[in-house]
């Protein structure tokens, strides 16, 4: 079994239009001779109970690991107000994910809104306690995964996400290591030094046996001083990936890395090429 499986978030591009959808991305990745896919619903969660079990047998068939993009519109910072649609939105992923068979739900976590980091996790962090054991009342054992965001106004530094995961148990950060070098703005953390420092602040924040289930997103990246831009293709941008990989291999890394590139599949089968063996 290699280290990592490979694939998309999305559906391929070359994803047929019959049967189309995700089980037809499904098929499509197995074809591909990749074996992961985060379904995409970043919009909104707009599938039924019975589409879910369709997608969880077609994935258990392929052998194809299957993980949910929560949509965009949640904020663990959002006003009293507005933070139950929020909830509504990360809950309803996860539900229909377990369903669908993921068993790790992606979300951004939110904005700062111009506050600290810290007074921010303050309250953050107590929601979504309350979710994951909500969730575990329902017997629904998915990990919640906040991503590595690319805009320093976003909650969602590296430190931002590993102290949600080592405050409650369920949840683990999502690795998006094209956010966490367009981020700083500087063209930094694109280094195997540096890359190797966040592998090992991960496993000291969250237990060395945490490496071997990473949930990584890669893309390349544009960026201006601010942090992210826009997602480009592996190789018309800077991102060190070989000098990643290399940091991945050597900490003895396993779990998934989904590409997010504008040419999905042909970056997943790039990156699972390239990977080291
Ligand atoms: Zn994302």
């Amino acid at each position: 079994m290699a280290d990592f499986r490979f694939g998309t978030v999305g559906s391929p591009a070359s994803t047929p239009a019959k049967p189309g959808g995700s089980v037809g991305a499904i098929q499509r990745l197995a074809e591909l001779k990749l074996s992961a896919l985060e379904l995409g619903w970043v919009q909104a969660v707009r599938v039924s109970e019975a589409t879910c079990a369709v997608i969880r047998a077609e994935a258990e068939k392929q052998d194809v690991a299957i993980s949910v993009h929560a949509p965009y519109f949640i904020n663990l910072n959002a006003s009293d107000e507005e933070w139950p649609k929020s909830r509504k939105r990360l809950m309803d992923a996860a539900h229909f994910g377990h369903l669908a068979g993921a068993t790790d739900i992606i979300f951004h976590p939110g904005s700062y809104f111009g506050a600290s980091p810290e007074s921010v996790l303050e309250t953050a962090i107590p929601r979504l306690r309350e979710c994951v054991d909500e969730l575990r009342s329902k017997d629904n054992p998915v990990i919640l995964r906040p991503e590595t965001m690319g805009k320093s106004a976003m909650l969602g530094s590296l430190t931002d996400t590993l102290q949600m995961s080592r405050e409650i148990p369920g949840i683990l950060p999502c690795l998006d290591f094209a956010h966490l070098h367009a981020r700083p703005g500087d063209g930094t953390v694109n280094s195997y030094v540096e890359f190797s420092q966040i592998i090992h602040d991960y496993a000291k924040e969250l237990g060395e046996p945490a490496l071997k289930h990473l949930h990584i997103h890669l893309s390349g990246i544009e960026y201006t001083a601010k942090g992210e831009k826009n997602h480009l293709p592996i190789q018309e941008s800077d991102l060190q990936i070989q000098e990643l990989f290399k940091a991945l291999r050597e900490a003895h890394c396993a779990g998934r890395i989904l590409c997010e590139s504008p040419i999905l599949e042909e970056d997943a089968l790039f990156m699972q090429k390239i990977y080291p063996g």
